[in-house]
Order: structure tokens, then sequence, then C-alpha cells
């Protein structure tokens, strides 16, 4: 975690960049201080101390969410608590899902993660726009990585919060298209709607902000849009990136588990079989799991003990 330096962004706008385990924290102060996503649970205290510091004897006005992946809205329970008179928005369709505490619907349960319970009462509807701080963001709906997610784009200043819709590097995994419920082409249209706004700043999710001049935007477009045309052709690529990311993500949340806990874990996670499908249906099961989980030992990104699965570099 270190405090962005404010050479991309206004003053009044601070992004605290967090790794991947939590997502960047967009805080937004003013008046009515608000911050944009809110990391993983397992750094909600820093959340809260991290947001504290900013804000000074302020209270925390609002808590509004790109989108509810457990790396988004983890420190979301935790700043309730600290700022009980905060307002917290969510994605439109989001919304009756965090009322309702459906956590299949919240993907933790799909996903086998973890997220402290929080309550919302706004929705963040596409085509509306919502003041945060000092500034009015526009809402626009952005599928692709999560089907529910939006962006937040201020046109004044150029500024967009791109969530995980758009990374500097990279781009997430498409779980609609494991879920079978989209395809590729939605998460190309949603960059072809950021090219479209052409901003001179984008807040990303995870990774510092990044900025049209000097062409990084361009670029991340272009990668974005490569590795999305490549995954497209090769499906079975994606489902064995999703399948090493979620058991990295868990890692680092988990950071080390009795080697039974954790085939319980992989076990019971219900996208590991539609990945192993996607991947390599040729293999059993376990064959699968085996292959994969070697991969992953291999490259030092987790390590084993005679009784533990640990996290690696
Ligand atoms: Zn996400």
């Amino acid at each position: 975690m270190t405090p962005q330096a404010p050479s991309l962004l206004p003053d009044d706008l601070r992004m605290l960049e967090r790794g991947w385990l939590s997502s960047n924290n967009i805080v937004c102060l003013g008046d009515t201080p608000a911050v944009i996503d809110t990391g993983h649970t397992k750094h909600a205290p820093q959340t809260v101390a991290l947001v504290r510091e900013l804000l000074g004897d302020r209270p925390l006005a609002t808590i509004a969410h790109t989108h509810l992946h457990s790396d988004h809205c983890g420190g979301t329970g935790q700043l309730q608590a600290a700022w009980p008179s905060a307002h917290t928005w969510a994605p439109v369709e989001s919304l009756p899902h965090v009322q309702a505490w459906d956590e299949d619907a919240l993907t933790f349960g799909g996903t086998g993660q973890r997220c402290d319970r929080f309550t919302a009462s706004s929705a963040l509807v596409p085509g509306d726009t919502v003041r945060l701080g000092n500034y009015d963001w526009q809402i626009h709906a952005a599928p692709g990585h999560d089907a529910l997610a939006v962006l937040f784009f201020e046109p004044l200043h150029g500024l967009l919060i791109s969530g995980d819709a758009m990374w500097e590097n990279g781009v997430g995994v498409i779980f609609p298209y494991i879920e079978g419920s989209d395809g590729f082409d939605t998460f190309t249209d949603t960059l072809t709607l950021i090219e479209q706004l052409a901003p001179r700043v984008v807040i990303p999710g995870h990774g510092a902000p990044f900025a049209r001049e000097g062409g990084a935007i361009e670029a991340a477009l272009a990668s974005s849009r490569q590795r999305i045309d490549y995954f497209k052709a090769h499906p079975a690529q994606h489902a064995l990136y999703a399948a090493k990311v979620m058991i990295k993500y868990q890692m680092m949340d988990f950071e080390s588990i009795p080697h039974a806990d954790f085939k319980a874990w992989l076990n019971a996670m219900p996208l590991m079989p539609l990945l192993h499908q996607q991947h390599r249906p040729d293999l059993s099961r376990e064959e699968w799991l085996h292959m994969l989980m070697e991969s992953l030992f291999d490259k030092g990104v987790l390590r084993r003990t005679a009784t533990h699965v640990l996290n690696g570099s």
C-alpha cells in the first residue's frame, strides 16, 4: 500500500494503491467525503485507518462500489461500523443481493471467498450522475469481468474509475463466460465505451493511475483487446488462467493452510468443476487439480511443507 502521489489526480481525489488481494480505494475529499471500493476483508482495519488518516475529523459520507467482488467490498462493513451515518451505494442489479445478503448471487459462494457482511441503501444506475466528494460522476454499465459492474466517469476533468473493467497491465477473469451467461464480446464492448468516453486519466481497481498523455490508456486498450481476443480464440487458456487466479487469490487470504483443509476448499468451490470442463475435460478432476497445483508449486506461486500449503511469491 502506497498513498498515491497526486500528480495525475486533483488534490481532492486520492487513490490508496493497495495490492492484488485488496483493490485500490479512491477517496474523494471535500464537504461530503466518499470512498469508492473498500478492499478485502483481511485488510479492513487498515482500510479504515487509511481513510481516517485522509479525512481527519470529517466523517465519511458515502461508500460506493464499482462491483461487489470480495476484493472491492470487503472493507465496507468495517467502514460502516466506523462511520455509521455513511450512505452506501451498490450497482443497481447487485443492490437486492446485498440487501438479502445472498452470498451466491454476490459471488462469494461460487468463488469460495469471504466477505464481511454490509448493508447498502442506494442503487448506482447507469445513466445517472452521482456526487461524490467535489465531483459529479456519470455511472456507466461495465459488463465483462463482472456482469453487474459499473464505471464512474467525471467528464470535466476526464477522470475514469474503471474498477476491474480496465487495468494498465493484463485483464481480469471473465466470470460471466465461466458461468455461461455471456461471452468475451461484452468485455470488448466495455473497452469501446471507455475509448468513446476518452478519459484523460484512468484510476483502476488494481495498479497505479495511468494517463492518455504519453499513450498509456491507448496501449492499455490495445493490450486488453488483444488478451480478450486471445481468450476468445483459446477459451481453455482462459479457464486455466481463471483457475490459477482463483487459487492464488485465496492463498493470499489463507497464507498458510493444512493440505486437507485446502483440498476441502478446492473441492467445495463451485467454479472449479466448470473451469475443469472448460480447460481439460479429458482429464479426471483429480488429475486436473494435481496438474494445476504442481504447476503453481513449480513456479513458486505456491509453496508446500509436509503439512501445509503456503502462499508463495
Ligand atoms: Zn473484480
